[in-house]
């Protein structure tokens, strides 16, 4: 699964941005794909990928949703576009574990409508107006079913062992 977020509006959704990219990192995505051009987000993601591992985790720009829609619909892909208009998650998780690979679209102001009608599913995570960081989160959560909370790098440089309190951090790679 990778995700897309269109409409990044440089400075402004730096900060969001990045976290829609950490999010989809660290919950199990494959890949990350910004609508726009931002280095400063993308040095954020290279870097935490450099330190905590998944270098595979593929991180790209495009200049153009709409074809970047197209073309994995093209390519035999699937489309999730996730809108609080969409249908309810609970209604379609089953169907989204089964569906591969999925391209998940979220947007950052108003998305336009080609997108509610040239994509394979609108999923709403709940019908309330929140976030694109919330809704990643919880429909990959959902579609992987925690499995992804358990995933262990072998290329990180560092790993957290876990602890009830305080911080124990230890190197494991150079
Ligand atoms: N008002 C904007 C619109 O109508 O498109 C929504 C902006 S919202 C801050 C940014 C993104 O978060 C949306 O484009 C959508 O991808 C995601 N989002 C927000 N609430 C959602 C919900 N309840 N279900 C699914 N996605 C949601």
């Amino acid at each position: 699964m990778y995700v897309l977020r269109l409409g990044h509006r440089p400075g402004r959704d730096k900060r969001v941005t990045t976290h829609v990219a950490l999010v989809a990192r660290a919950f199990g995505a494959s890949g990350f794909v910004m609508e726009g051009e931002d280095r400063m987000v993308i040095e954020s993601i290279e870097k935490v990928k450099e330190i905590w591992g998944r270098n595979d985790f593929v991180v790209e720009t495009t200049n153009n949703g709409k074809s970047y829609v197209t073309q994995w619909r093209r390519n035999g892909g699937k489309v999730v576009h996730l809108t609080m208009y969409g249908e309810g998650l609970n209604s379609k998780v089953e169907e989204m574990r089964r569906v591969s690979p999925i391209l998940l679209v979220v947007g950052a102001e108003k998305v336009k409508g080609w997108y509610y009608k040239n994509v394979d599913y609108n999923i709403a995570v709940g019908h309330q107006p929140h976030s694109e960081v919330a809704s990643v989160a919880v429909f990959l959560d959902r579609v992987y079913m925690g499995a992804e909370l358990d995933i262990q790098n072998s290329d990180a440089k560092l790993r957290i062992i876990p602890q009830r309190a305080g911080k124990r951090v230890v190197r494991v790679g150079s």
